[in-house]
């Protein structure tokens, strides 16, 4: 590799950079919360890799973050002593976005800047950032382990390209150097940056170090000595008592883990003890990312032990339907040295797994009951992923079944707000079954004629046109005792909706219709399997069912369109 190259940025980094200028102007002080995130970041994974290769702490072990202003030189510059970036990392981390899907996602990009600027917080804004208020960047680095002959310089104008130079660094970890912008001499103040990290960064666990000031009586200013202070709180968040965190330092906490741009909709945050030890603060976001469809996308919590973080993305530690949950476990019980293979089998992780999953449980029960809005929001992003949790987790059926919502015949519009058990309190006199019509689109679903009977004696059915709808009824086959029944199927039973007098007048009518009954199965041939009269139907004249036990026409195009 030649000493010093210049690089292009990958098309999608420049779209991000341009965008982040324009569209985030007005919150830039979030640079900083992002670049004090990465160095706790890095810090975690050396702790992470000195558990088996303790020779790369170098003989220093305390890890901090450093913050230094050089007003004449115009840069503001955030150190770590964490695990560094070789040349091939620094190239890769800081000149793509690995993520799959972001092609897709950046064509979705409007040009509205209101807009993009939501659809960025929901990718996440991450190292580049630091353009907003920076001309230049420069990151020398150097990883944990390796020669101080062997560091790198990066740097960039954020403008398309950036260059990639040998350099020396005699500790390990990374500077990273911002050459401020001309107008934005405020980021060169001591005060404004405590500030900025106080409002954004007092939950990092690791010391943040500034120089302290001193008022200089001759100068008649505040002048910086050569002394250093801690200016946050430096403890794990998770590991304070709950009285000790507002909610303030609560959501931002949840902008380092979840690597999110918004505020997080709901929290929990217990300490377990007796069987399992166990801290967990887990929180539900309020947008669905931009990959959750995506099989390969990463999700779940980060794992501790012992306030040593383990690992990213530990998806065992939760139920699939819950992947939309963010935040943190720390393991009193685990071993340091715990692996994703480990964690499948461990003990330790099932309890973890059954705690956490009730946990969230009540929050969402909580949430459903006392903040019915924010409820609504989570619904819209989570509900069809939750819908899988009826046929993944038997033992909460109840409990999941209890949060799910539909559309119904009885609000009229797709919203999907009802709850089981409200139908079940507007069931009429005599009625013991809770009807539903499963169908591709709402459209369809509130127009079929097996409505017809429904609509004419003010039975409510509810309207399910999810993909997982399906799915999810082969498990969900009963609500307090209350059989769900598809108005769809062959003989459907009203059973006492249906009163005697009804009843003798229709086998009157089934008599008179026999001839004709008879010509039309004469005609349709194979084609059917059976023809009866039906009382279901109000306006049309007729429509197709299908018998109790056999797959629906949805289920079956379904099944087709999947190619089986
Ligand atoms: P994210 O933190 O969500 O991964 P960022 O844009 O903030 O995204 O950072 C991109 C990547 O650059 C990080 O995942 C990490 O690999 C690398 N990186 C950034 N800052 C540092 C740092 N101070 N030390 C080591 N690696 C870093
Ligand atoms: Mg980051």
């Amino acid at each position: 590799t030649p000493t010093s190259e210049t690089l292009g940025f990958q098309t999608e980094v420049k779209q991000l950079l341009h965008l982040m200028i324009h569209s985030l102007y007005s919150n830039k002080e979030i640079f900083l919360r992002e670049l004090v995130s990465n160095a706790s970041d890095a810090s975690d994974k050396l702790r992470f890799e000195a558990i088996d290769r303790p020779e790369l702490f170098e003989g220093s072990s305390d890890l901090a973050i450093r913050i230094s202003i050089d007003e004449a030189a115009r840069t503001l510059t955030i150190s770590d002593n964490g695990i560094g970036m070789t040349r091939e990392e620094a190239i890769a981390n800081l000149g793509t976005i690995a993520r799959s899907g972001t092609k897709e996602f950046f064509s979705q990009l409007t040009g509205d800047k209101q807009k993009d600027a939501q659809l960025i917080g929901q990718f996440g804004v991450g190292f580049y950032s630091s353009f907003i208020v920076a001309d230049r960047v420069s990151v020398l680095s150097r990883r944990a382990g390796t020669a101080p002959s062997e560091a790198i310089l990066w740097e960039s104008a954020g403008e398309g390209e950036f260059t990639i130079a040998a350099a020396e660094k005699a500790t390990r970890g990374t500077d990273v150097v911002l050459h401020l912008r001309a107008e934005e001499d405020e980021y060169l103040t001591s005060r404004r940056i405590r500030e900025i990290l106080r409002r954004y960064s007092d939950h990092i666990s690791l010391p943040i170090l500034m120089k302290k000031e001193e008022w200089d009586a001759e100068q008649s200013k505040q002048v910086t000595t050569d002394e250093d202070e801690t200016v946050n709180q430096a403890s794990a968040l998770w590991a304070r008592s709950k009285s000790e965190v507002t909610e303030e330092q609560y959501k931002e906490f949840y902008k380092h883990v979840a690597h999110d741009f918004d505020e997080p909709l709901a929290w929990t945050h217990n300490r377990v003890e007796g069987r399992s030890e166990y801290t967990q603060l887990l929180y539900v976001p309020k947008r669905a990312p931009f990959d959750m469809w995506d099989r390969n996308a990463k999700h779940g919590v980060k794992l501790y032990v012992k306030r040593v973080f383990i690992m990213e993305d530990a998806e065992q530690l939760l139920p699939g339907y819950l992947r939309f949950v963010r935040g943190v476990i720390d393991s009193a019980d685990l071993p340091l040295n715990v692996s994703r293979e480990l964690l499948q089998e461990s003990r330790d992780v099932k309890a973890i797994r059954e705690g956490s999953t009730k946990r969230v449980l009540s929050m969402l029960e909580d949430l459903a009951e006392n903040k019915p809005e924010d409820y609504a929001v989570f619904w819209e992003a989570f509900g069809q992923v939750l819908k899988e949790g009826t046929g993944e987790d038997a033992a909460n059926l109840e409990r999941v079944s209890k949060l799910l919502r539909f559309a119904s015949t009885h609000t009229g519009n797709e919203t999907q707000s009802v709850s089981i058990a409200d139908y079940v309190s507007r069931m009429k006199e005599g009625q013991d079954k809770i009807y539903y019509v499963t169908a591709d689109g709402y459209t369809a679903a509130s127009h079929s004629p097996h409505l017809e009977i429904f609509r004419q004696k003010g039975i409510e059915v509810l309207l399910l046109t999810d993909r997982v709808d399906e799915w999810m009824l082969s498990f969900l086959r009963d609500f307090d005792g209350r059989t769900l029944v598809s108005i769809a199927k062959g003989g459907l039973d009203l059973g006492a909706l249906a009163d005697e007098e009804e009843k003798k007048q229709q086998e009157e009518v089934s008599e008179n219709f026999k001839p004709l009954v008879e010509r039309l199965k004469t005609a349709l041939g194979e084609r059917v399997k059976d023809v009866r009269v039906t009382f279901r139907l109000v306006d049309s004249p007729a429509c197709v069912v299908v018998d109790d036990n056999e797959l629906s026409p949805h289920l079956l195009r379904m099944l087709k369109a999947a190619g089986q």
